[in-house]
């Protein structure tokens, strides 16, 4: 839909989004912490006043050129942006080797936690030497740059090795999270076109070894342009051999020189690709460069996060599959030299207090999750955290889903020692890097709310009618000028990336999300714009109901969607999980019933009888991504008593069986 379509169609005369939930807690940075922070309030001045300079300077900054640039940004092609475009620089060789020639060699790059309890420590020589290696053996088989390779690995450190490994050779990669299935594996092979799979014979997934080659052979048996398959070997489970084509990756390393020379490439050249998680429908295979990519992924990492690569020991929870994995596992820390913990596993084996032992043993400083991580934590209970010494965090962030501000504050109550700054951090797949989040150390963190674009980015809230609203309303969050790690494009697919991001507004990308502007100004994140209910002509976000279903003391997640109504038009439906303490007194005193009633009144109260759900129903899980988004579509589908839609993406089929029969009851 252009612009001009907008303002002709039916939606145009509805109202714009409603502005529901008051939130006014307010959290200040500590003197001392302002008095360290890496961020501070000039950068904003600074970044106002010449954008294209701040940039420029921060590429120069935090990244060593082999061909210093002469230009900032090309937006002449539109909207594929060009930055830094006469430069040449080598991504791997930021991440790694120019750290092992400042000194740096015996600094550890990666704390590794198996499952099992398995350790490994890896330094940045380690590093350089098994990228290097690693390049080599590419390039032995046949990999030159420019190919694409495929990554479908698990969370353990020659996951790290691959990527850097490719982009040493500027052969573009494509990760493949390991949890998904061949057909997925196949079909993103394809479609990048790759020549060489990077596997291994399986990985540790709540205590007990899970395949990963045999997807790979299933997928390869479909038919692909792939060659050679280099397989890792994990967890020595037997896997079936193609002679010829599969080979062991420690001989493929063993043979290989450690003496490899970083292939220098211009700034454009494509890093890699990667698929949308898939909330919202067919994911997109988003193309990310190198010079651009890596400034901004660098700049954030260190000022969101407060980064002192010196002391600083990091965790990014996320899988390499999704893109937090690929910005802030993979290059923002390495190319900041960061010291960071990669752990294989989940977080409740062999107990619930996994990660907080984790924290405790390596002494984490800076902590970055999801709000789903953070919501089923809050379900089992503070008794596992409390179990161990977390006083080494000193900054928490989250990602991937408005964080309710109920869950915001448990997370920093709970996690933070109720000191730590916390930063919601709103971004995509297509941004490459941070968009928009407080900066610790400068910003009053508001609970909920990803609050101000960056310096040097530009966003804004539009209505309907593509105008700003003023502070107070609400609309479609935009970002109004190219940012360096913006997405060069979908693969093989121009039209979709005109279609999906650039024909809502003109000359504006459209995010797909909803936000609205408090009184100071301030963003908060809504939800999916695909989501927005309309109930009785007012339309309501998904975010805030939820938001207000989990700040009852006995609410640990909530998910809303709109459904047919014959009277309202569309009516909220909601699913809840519980918390465990408030499950067990439910079931002891029979109040079932009551807890819908005592729910349904208290979203009236907090917000106002028109986001009364005409049904509450309580659930055990909820359906959601393999990244851990959740999947309204689906629910949504449930509601209206359809069969539920693609659920390709979805991390548990067997729960929306549950929550059918759930409905029927
Ligand atoms: P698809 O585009 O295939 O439907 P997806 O949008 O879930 O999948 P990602 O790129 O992994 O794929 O996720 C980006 C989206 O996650 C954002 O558009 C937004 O909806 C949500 N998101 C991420 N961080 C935040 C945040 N801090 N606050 C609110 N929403 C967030
Ligand atoms: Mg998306």
């Amino acid at each position: 839909m252009s612009q001009q379509d907008a303002t002709t169609t039916p939606q145009a005369a509805e109202a714009d989004l409603e502005n529901l939930l008051r939130e006014t807690r307010a959290f200040p940075p500590s003197p001392e912490f302002a008095a360290q922070a890496n961020a501070t309030a000039e950068m904003y001045e600074r970044a106002a006043a010449d954008r294209e300079g701040f940039w420029a300077e921060q590429a120069r900054e935090l990244l060593t050129w082999s061909k210093d640039f002469t230009e900032v940004l090309d937006f002449s092609g539109a909207p594929v942006a060009r930055w830094f475009a006469d430069g040449q620089l080598n991504a791997t060789y930021n991440a790694v080797d120019r750290h092992v020639e400042a000194g740096l060699g015996d600094r550890v790059a990666i704390h590794f936690e198996g499952e099992p309890g398995d350790t490994r420590t890896i330094t940045y020589a380690d590093l350089k030497e098994q990228t290097s290696r690693a390049a080599n053996a590419l390039t032995e088989l046949g990999v030159r740059t420019g190919d694409r390779v495929a990554i479908y690995l698990p969370m353990i450190p020659e996951a790290i090795v691959a990527m850097l490994a490719c982009a040493r050779i500027g052969a573009p990669h494509s990760v493949v999270f390991g949890g998904f299935s061949a057909e997925a594996l196949h079909s993103r092979i394809n479609d990048a076109d790759a020549r060489v799979v990077i596997t291994a014979d399986g990985g540790y997934r709540r205590g007990k070894p899970s395949a990963l080659k045999p997807a790979v052979d299933e997928a390869l048996a479909k038919g692909t342009p792939v060659e050679h398959v280099l397989v890792v070997e994990r967890t020595g489970q037997e896997v079936a051999w193609t002679e010829g084509r599969d080979k062991k990756w420690a001989d493929a390393l063993a043979a290989a020189s450690p003496e490899h020379t970083p292939v220098a490439v211009e700034a454009e050249h494509p890093l890699y690709i990667l698929y949308t998680s898939g909330t919202t429908g067919k994911p997109k295979g988003i193309l990310h460069t190198t010079g651009g990519y890596l400034t901004q992924s660098a700049f954030t990492h260190r000022n969101v996060f407060d980064l002192k690569p010196e002391t600083d020991v990091y965790w990014c929870t996320a899988d390499i599959g999704w893109v937090t994995g690929h910005s802030y596992v993979t290059y923002g820390p390495l190319v900041n030299g960061a010291t960071q913990v990669i752990y294989e596993g989940t977080p409740d084996t062999p107990d619930k207090d996994r990660w907080w032992e984790i924290v405790e043993k390596y002494k984490v400083s800076i902590l970055y999750t999801a709000p789903t991580a953070i919501r089923t934590c809050m379900k089992w209970g503070t008794e596992y955290p409390g179990r161990h010494d977390l006083s080494s965090l000193r900054v928490l962030g989250s990602v991937g889903e408005p964080i309710n501000p109920e869950a915001w504050i448990w997370y920093r109550d709970n996690i933070g020692g109720g000191k730590t700054p916390v930063v919601d951090t709103w971004w995509q797949t297509e941004t490459g890097a941070i968009m928009i989040s407080p900066l610790p150390g400068v910003t009053a963190a508001k609970p909920g709310s990803a609050q101000t674009p960056l310096p040097g980015i530009a966003a804004d809230v539009l209505n309907e009618r593509g105008e700003s609203v003023p502070d107070g309303g609400g609309g479609y969050l935009v970002l109004t000028e190219p940012w360096p790690s913006m997405l060069r494009g979908i693969w093989g697919d121009p039209q979709r990336f005109q279609d999906t991001y650039w024909s809502r507004f003109e000359g504006m990308y459209f995010a797909g999300d909803g936000a609205k502007k408090d009184e100071d100004g301030d963003i908060w994140l809504l939800g999916r714009v695909d989501d927005v209910m309309n109930v009785s002509g007012h339309r309501l976000s998904t975010t805030e109901i939820e938001s207000a279903l989990v700040s009852h003391p006995i609410v640990a997640e909530a998910a809303v969607v709109g459904a047919k109504d014959d009277t309202t038009g569309q009516a909220v439906v909601a699913f809840v999980i519980l918390r465990s303490d408030a499950v067990e007194r439910a079931d002891e005193e029979g109040e079932g019933a009551d807890v819908v009633a005592e729910l349904r009144n208290h979203v009236a109260k907090e917000i106002g009888p028109i986001a009364k759900p005409r049904s509450i129903l309580v659930v055990a899980e909820l359906p959601k991504t393999r990244s851990g988004k959740i999947m309204r579509r689906l629910l949504k589908d449930i509601a209206e008593g359809r069969e539920a839609g693609d659920v390709t993406t979805l991390a548990d089929s067997s729960v929306m069986d549950q929550i059918s029969r759930g409905m029927q009851r």
